[in-house]
């Protein structure tokens, strides 16, 4: 097969992965990622699935290798199915290597054996607590056996869950043992992700809710012996494996330890802007090159200009007690 053009940004880093919200709306609120009253965006300013399409596969034609689908909740987008079994397609001709999702659980009974049947081999799941009542708490409008439920269809589907938990403090510390137990006895990959500055969160305070991963490292070495590893999965996660169960433990970690110089992905929001990085505000209209032009050649040349001015990393920071950094786009728009 004929090699494909490779895009690379102006620190050398090919960029190869492509993470795509597909909608603002969610059927949850979690506290850390959206005010109770959030404004949505107009329907009509949301690429539609067909956008959604051309623009994943113009990237797909110019080297990336995995797509993740993510959102808000991309599993609430009306016909997200069919999007997902179009551009499966690449899948099938070996240009795309992974196309996976990133879901709150909350639609997977209802999907995971379609996403099985298309050739999604994995998937990351949130969940951070699995007491029912903090459950509700934390999404405000989740119930938590339905997320299990959709866990369990999932894995009954042979796609592989990774659980990603966010640590938050004064939530989820006294809970560390049980989902290290939990994820190990369903065989599941866990990582744990620390809270970023992302967007208005009404009463919330982002202070309140940050439990820096050095502390959680901590905790977790009390009960288990934990192992350093070099596993690399192309992203951002550090790794260890827990000897006493052989589990692999990621840690993503912006603010006690900036990882930008491995960062391989740029993110397009429901909105078709295309974010070089989570954490600056620089971005480029794709919808309007989308909508402006038929052919795609104007496409891909701007995908080109954007990730020639990819920046270094991102500008996260919660020393000396306060919040710097924040981004006044919420994780929902961007995509998480
Ligand atoms: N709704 C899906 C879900 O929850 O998995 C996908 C979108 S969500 C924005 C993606 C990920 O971002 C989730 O794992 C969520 O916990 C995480 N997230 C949301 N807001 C965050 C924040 N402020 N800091 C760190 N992670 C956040
Ligand atoms: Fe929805 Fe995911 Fe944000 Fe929770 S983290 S409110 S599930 S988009």
């Amino acid at each position: 097969m004929k090699d494909l053009p490779r895009l690379i940004d102006p620190f050398a880093r090919a960029i190869t992965y492509l993470r795509v919200s597909v909608t603002d709306r969610c059927d949850f609120r979690c506290v850390y990622c959206m005010s109770e009253n959030m404004n949505f965006l107009p329907k009509a300013d949301l690429l539609t699935l067909e956008e959604l399409d051309r623009v994943c596969s113009a990237f797909i034609s110019q080297g990336v290798r995995k797509l993740r689908i993510t959102g808000g909740e991309p599993l609430v987008r009306r016909d997200i199915m069919d999007f997902f079994t179009s551009i499966s397609r690449h899948l099938k001709s070996g240009v795309l290597d992974e196309l996976t999702l990133t879901t709150n659980g909350s639609q997977l009974h209802r999907f995971a054996d379609q996403l099985a049947k298309i050739g999604i081999k994995r998937i990351n799941i949130s969940l951070d607590t699995l007491d029912q009542e903090k459950f509700a708490k934390i999404t405000r409008w989740g119930r938590l056996t339905q997320v299990l439920d959709g866990i369990d269809a999932a894995i009954n589907a042979g796609i592989r869950v990774k659980i990603n938990v966010v640590a938050l403090k004064n939530f989820n510390e006294n809970e560390l043992d049980n989902l290290v137990k939990w994820c190990a006895q369903k065989d599941m990959d866990l990582t744990f992700i620390e809270v970023m500055p992302m967007g208005d969160i009404g009463n919330e305070n982002r202070l309140d809710q940050y439990w820096p991963l050095s502390d959680l490292q901590k905790t977790l070495a009390k009960t288990w012996t934990v192992i350093d590893s070099r596993e690399q999965s192309g992203g951002p996660a550090r790794y260890v494996r827990l000897a006493e169960t052989n589990q692999k433990v990621g840690f993503i970690t912006p603010l006690t330890h900036n990882f930008c110089e491995s960062c391989n992905r740029v993110r397009l929001t429901c909105t078709g802007e295309l974010y070089q990085c989570l954490g600056q505000e620089d971005q480029l209209d794709l919808r309007k090159v989308l909508r402006d032009n038929v052919d795609n050649k104007s496409l891909i040349n701007a995908i080109h200009a954007a990730i020639a001015k990819k920046p270094k990393g991102h500008a996260f920071d919660y020393s000396r007690q306060q919040v710097s950094g924040q981004m006044s786009r919420h994780m929902s728009h961007t995509g998480g």
